[in-house]
């Protein structure tokens, strides 16, 4: 386990010296004592990528593919010590961390095979003796800056298409999980990546921040996170007129249609809502279920909900780990506040779990109101409320009655409908009759205020490369 930033391809303490403790979620015990970085060394991070941009932009890219599937096959032959790593730091269940591990390893197998593919265009000419030419280049040096739900996969998400690219890249952990961006990097050493292609500096998020979209050498940043600190970033970009591209929260609706197969809605619900304790940018945070299947559709779902196993991650068997924070847990308890203070009702769940800390029961409401502040804002965590409607087009509206416009979900058997909703709902990404919709070759990302740009597909490569134009005359 690695407690030191990564500059200029060295483990360093930083020059200040100082440390934060990583704590893990479920005890509260400090499992590292993560160096912080100083202006200094953010500067530092910065000048070595910049100093090895046009090196690593000039290596072919078949090279530098056969770098990033090393750094690919290190992640999966290591997936159960980084999933042990990310487990002790953030606290999502085992077998969850090493999905994640492998979810975003597929990102860098990916994008080590797109970027032999970052085509450009040859052009007709306007004029005799003239050829046109549209090329595809490295931006330049990346930054990103990632949140501590997935630890491990936002930094792969965003490092496997820039590397490709040609773009060095460097990396702001989140300050609860800078284990796993260490982690990560440590094996992209150990896979050829050269000194200052990769760099990781955690610390002060403001501080870092600052430093990064001010610096004019960075010219791209990836950001996922709050949509508060995304308009602050895209702001502070401005400065310099870098490439933003943004992966902010979400208000996820799931709608089940009466024509639904229950028993796939409620398996699409729960793997929606409950995957990391509700503590994803995708979850579904509002269930929309129509008036005639209702209250089946609850009763299902209460048993699943019920069913759900609490635990330590590390214990087998565990279903649903802590929240990440005691901030986590008093905005959770506001939601089920202000809803069951507004007349929903509790049908599962509903308060903190016996295990104390930070481990919260998984909780079902119905009753649910689109104007209460569980419908309103992300709630982050193990609560599913339910919303019932009448008709489609009040289940539209309703679904799409928000500043977000992240992902969707919705469940029916109606070929025509599936067509219909799809096409009305005004977000990103749509599941239809599953949960469960990342794919490192499918597009993600938002709409409105859930962000701009793409990860995943042959579309995240863009994030990264500028289009060239090449007018060459008297041929
Ligand atoms: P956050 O915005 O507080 O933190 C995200 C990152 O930004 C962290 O690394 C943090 O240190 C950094 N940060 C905070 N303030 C900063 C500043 N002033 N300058 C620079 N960096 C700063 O978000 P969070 O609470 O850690 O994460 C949860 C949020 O992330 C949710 O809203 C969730 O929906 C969103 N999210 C989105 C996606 C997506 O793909 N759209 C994925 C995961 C999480």
């Amino acid at each position: 386990m690695r407690e030191d930033l990564f500059i200029d391809g060295e483990w360093t303490p930083g020059s200040a010296g100082e440390r934060t403790d990583v704590l893990d979620p479920a005890t509260g015990a400090v499992v590292a004592r993560m160096a912080a970085a100083d202006e200094a060394d953010v500067v530092r991070a910065v000048e070595a990528a910049k100093a090895a941009a046009p090196a690593w932009a000039r290596v072919t890219a078949p090279e530098r593919a056969r770098i990033l599937r090393r750094w690919y096959e290190l992640i999966v032959e290591n997936a159960d010590d980084l999933a042990t790593i990310l487990t002790a730091e953030q606290g999502k269940p085992l077998a969850e961390a090493r999905g994640e591990i492998l979810y975003g390893a597929g990102f860098v197998e990916w994008y080590a095979e797109e970027g032999k593919r970052t085509y450009g265009d040859v052009i007709p000419a306007n004029a005799a003796g003239r050829r046109l030419l549209a090329v595809r280049r490295p931006v330049g040096v990346s930054a990103s800056i990632t949140p501590w739900n997935f630890p491990s996969a936002m930094i792969l998400r965003k490092a496997g298409p820039a590397l490709a690219a040609g773009c060095p890249m460097i990396i702001k952990p989140a300050e609860e999980t800078p284990l796993s961006a260490t982690a990560l990097a440590e094996l992209g050493v150990r896979a050829g990546i050269p000194a200052g292609v990769l760099g990781v500096v955690s610390g002060e998020p403001a501080m870092i921040g600052e430093i990064l979209t001010a610096n004019p050498a960075v010219r791209a940043l990836s950001f996922t996170g709050s949509t508060e600190v995304g308009k602050l970033l895209m702001a502070q970009s401005a400065r310099t007129v870098k490439k933003v591209a943004l992966e902010l929260g979400g208000n996820a609706p799931l709608i089940v249609f009466d024509d639904a197969d229950l028993d796939v809605a409620v398996a699409g619900a729960m793997a929606s809502k409950f995957r990391n304790a509700g503590q994803t940018c995708v979850c579904a945070n509002r269930i929309l279920v129509q008036s005639g299947v209702h209250d089946a559709f609850v009763e299902r779902l209460r048993v699943a909900v019920q069913a759900l196993k609490v635990g330590n991650g590390f214990e087998e068997g565990s279903e649903q780990g802590p929240l990440i924070s005691p901030a986590a847990v008093a905005k959770v308890e506001r939601h089920i506040g202000d809803a069951v203070g507004g007349g929903a009702t509790v049908l599962a769940g509903g308060g903190r779990h016996e295990l104390g800390g930070t481990f919260f029961q998984p909780t079902l409401l119905t009753g649910v109101r689109p104007d209460m502040l569980i419908s309103r804002e992300e709630t982050f965590g193990p609560v599913a409320p339910v919303i019932a409607f009448d008709t489609e087009d009040e289940a539209i509206a309703i679904a799409n009655d928000t500043p977000f416009g992240l992902a969707a979900y919705f469940f029916t058997a109606g070929l025509g409908r599936m067509w219909r909703v799809g096409e009305a709902l005004e977000f990103g990404v749509v599941g239809v009759n599953t949960g469960l919709i990342s794919y490192e070759g499918a597009p993600f990302g938002g709409v409105k205020e859930s962000g701009l740009g793409r990860e995943g597909s042959r579309h995240g490569i863009d994030e990264f490369t500028e289009l060239k134009y090449l007018c060459v005359d008297g041929v």
